[in-house]
């Protein structure tokens, strides 16, 4: 890993406004760094301000007060920020509303297309990005006819194609069954092997054992981080967290196993029958 981070986030603290004078302060005072190729998982209990932390690391919210960095560019500066977005890009929980075209690969192109991309060159991304994901068979498909999990990784091929550096996940497997969310893990395991940065917002254990770092949030503030059995280790702070803690055993077999590779062969590919 590089010692430059790609995000810096600086003492942000931001509050939604929910009326004229009512403010609803989430965050205060976070300050992280995302280096490159690292894995990073944000846990924390409902409500603790994972999703809106997660939102400024591409410029969706721009905090109340510090700064957020992106490569050095400053979230802040609108001019810059589809310099931002196409280096940090982001996927939903839902993945119905992140599907935009009738036809897989104009979905794909759709960012594309929005920064100006030659011909060319957006047939090779999309190429590309279909193959990371292992749904280059369904280039010509409807996305509406595809499963959860299928959708999910054409939109996670939309944002692949726009080559960031990072990809932020919020929690993008909630909404998927269990087969849906063991395809999004593969591919997500599959691009931090290739060199991809990863955050994701989670609250499944299994996928926080992946991690190589982790981030725990509470009322809108990090109060722990370091390496899953670092932050295991804390059982009593995540029992009060309302944090699902696994036992020692299971711990021991999360943390630093070897997972299979890639195969995208082995992704559930059925269809969803309508
Ligand atoms: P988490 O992802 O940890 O569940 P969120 O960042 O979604 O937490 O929410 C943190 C707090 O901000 C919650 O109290 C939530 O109700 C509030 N909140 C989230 N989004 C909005 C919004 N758009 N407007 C007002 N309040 C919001």
């Amino acid at each position: 890993m590089s010692n430059q981070p790609i995000i810096c986030v600086e003492n942000v603290s931001f509050a939604y406004q929910v009326n004229q004078d009512q403010q609803i302060p989430v965050l205060q005072n976070v300050s992280l760094e995302v280096y490159p190729g690292e894995y990073l998982a944000i846990i924390g209990h409902n409500g603790s301000g994972k999703s809106t932390l997660s939102k400024h690391l591409n410029g969706i919210l721009t905090p109340l007060e510090g700064n957020v960095l992106v490569n050095g560019i400053n979230t802040r500066d609108k001019g810059r920020i589809h310099e931002v977005r196409s280096r940090v890009g982001m996927v939903f929980q839902n993945p119905d509303n992140q599907i935009v075209a009738t036809i897989v690969e104009d979905d794909v192109a759709f960012g594309l297309e929005n920064i100006g991309v030659f011909a060319e060159e957006m047939k090779d991304r999309i190429d590309f990005a279909l193959d990371a994901v292992g749904m280059s068979a369904f280039r010509h498909r409807p996305p509406h006819h595809l499963s959860g999990g299928q959708k999910q990784r054409i939109a996670i091929a939309g944002i692949l194609a726009m080559k960031p550096q990072c990809l932020v996940l919020d929690e993008a497997t909630s909404m998927l069954d269990s087969y849906g969310r063991q395809d999004i893990l593969a591919v997500v395991r599959k691009l931090h092997r290739e060199g991809m940065t990863i955050v994701t917002v989670t609250h499944h254990m299994s996928e926080v054992a992946e991690a190589d770092r982790v981030v725990v949030m509470e009322a809108g503030k990090v109060v722990l981080q370091g390496t899953p059995r670092e932050v295991f280790a804390h059982q009593e702070k995540l029992k009060e967290l309302h944090l699902d803690v696994p036992d020692a055993s299971r711990i021991a077999a999360l943390v630093h196993s070897e997972y299979p590779a890639f195969n995208p062969n082995l992704i559930h590919n059925e269809e969803v029958v309508a």
